[in-house]
């Protein structure tokens, strides 16, 4: 075994791992290696202690209450909102809409922003890496208004040469729609560039952000983007929350999405006005307890030194990328420069599925599959792969782990 790539002195991983519970436990006799955070993170103790403190001891709706409980749900949640304001940069924390997930902010966007504005013949702009969730959203508003869809390919590295974009944004494009980050080949799009270039083209720019924001410090206003998504359950906050940041003025263009209570000014049979944004686009009781999570996970997160845990994750990658270079059979999938911390492969004569399995009696959580990205399969000649995705809570020795259960995975598959 090569040598790992030491990790910044200022970053302890011991420590970080004792704020995550389930790290300690056990799966199948074996000690935990969760590798696979791009899926879903872990969650710190102080996550789920201020989950159990809304539902023990703050708990009402939002908004409607006159009473002390429902007036301190309320800052309660949108305090949380001015923490997601903070974490991203945006200018106002009107421009922070609180969804389900990322899927749900992309389907927002098509169905208000796009029906409205998009006609036939406009182009979209996506590539290859796409999620399925940046994929469909468009062609379902492709079936509405007859707009048209148009792919900037992929490298066999999975970087993305930016003079492909170039090449596909013209007169006609309307909107840029990107992943940040790849959830399968973990390429870290030029997303600034990109940015200027649908400008220029008076185009739009949405950023789907569901890996970019877990490995990186986001600044929306630096990235010059006009929409910017992303879930929480990937930033070791609750499943049912996500963002959709927009500039302001895009916010308030844009139709709601759905109509209910807390999202109109007034209501009757005849006629009804909608509330300003963000609360236009949060119809319904909203996931209170899991926006207050996701404001507790970036409290947690600003407590990290986060460019140090992005280093950390760096040499992690590096690390696995060689170990896994020397397991015969083995075929990195996704080596762009510059590459977040996910790592897709493949093993010869063995299907993701069954190395997945077989490597979760050793304990080792990795995922196999599409990834939710079929087309990028398609492009890639194979039906899925196995990824190892890494987190601000993973370790050198979980890498070893990984390694040793791939080469018994090869005695039992081969
Ligand atoms: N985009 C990317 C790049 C993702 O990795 C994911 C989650 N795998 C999504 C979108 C969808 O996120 P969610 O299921 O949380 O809405």
């Amino acid at each position: 075994m090569n040598k790992p790539l030491t990790t910044p002195s200022s970053y302890d991983v011991t420590k970080v791992r004792a704020d995550f519970p389930i790290l300690a436990r056990e799966v199948h006799g074996k000690p935990l290696v969760y590798l696979d955070s791009a899926a879903s993170a872990q969650k710190p103790q102080q996550v789920i202690d201020a989950i159990t403190r809304v539902y023990s001891h703050e708990y009402a709706n939002v908004h409607r209450g006159a009473y002390y409980l429902s007036e301190t749900a309320t800052a309660a949640y949108e305090a949380a909102r001015e923490k997601v304001r903070g974490f991203i940069n945006a200018a106002h924390v009107s421009e922070v809409v609180f969804t389900k997930g990322a899927t749900e902010a992309i389907n927002l966007v098509a169905a208000t922003w796009g029906r409205k504005f998009l006609k036939e013949g406009d182009e979209i702009v996506l590539t290859t890496v796409e999620h399925h969730s940046n994929i469909v959203p468009w062609q379902l508003l492709r079936e509405a208004v007859g707009c048209v869809l148009t792919v900037v390919p992929v490298a066999a590295d999975g970087s993305i040469d930016i003079a492909e974009f170039a090449k596909a944004i013209g007169p006609k494009t309307k909107l840029v729609a990107v992943a940040h980050v790849s959830n399968v080949l973990g390429t870290v799009l030029p997303v600034r560039d990109i940015a200027d270039l649908a400008h220029a083209a008076g185009a739009k720019i949405l950023l789907d952000g569901c890996q970019g924001i877990v490995h990186a410090h986001v600044d929306v206003q630096d990235l010059g983007c006009d929409f910017y998504v992303f879930s929480g359950h990937k930033l070791y906050g609750p499943t049912g929350i996500g963002v959709l940041w927009a500039r302001q003025e895009l916010l308030e263009a844009m139709p709601p999405y759905q109509g209910g209570g807390d999202m109109i000014d007034t209501v009757t049979f005849a006629k009804t006005t909608w509330a300003p944004p963000p609360a236009k686009f949060e119809a319904g009781t909203p996931p209170i307890v899991q926006a207050i999570g996701l404001g507790a996970a970036i409290d947690y997160l600003n407590s990290l030194d986060r460019v140090a845990a992005a280093k950390h994750e760096t040499a992690l990658l590096r690390y696995a990328m060689s170990s896994l270079q020397q397991v015969p059979g083995i075929r990195l999938i996704g080596t762009a420069p510059g590459k977040a911390a996910v790592q897709s492969f493949v093993m010869d004569g063995a299907h993701p599925h069954d190395l997945a399995t077989v490597l979760d009696r050793s304990g080792v959580c990795v995922r196999a599959g599409h990834h939710c990205a079929q087309p990028l399969m398609d492009v890639l000649g194979v039906t899925a792969t196995t990824r190892a995705s890494f987190g601000i809570y993973n370790t050198m020795a979980e890498v070893d782990a990984l390694i040793a259960a791939l080469r018994r995975a090869q005695e039992v598959l081969l």
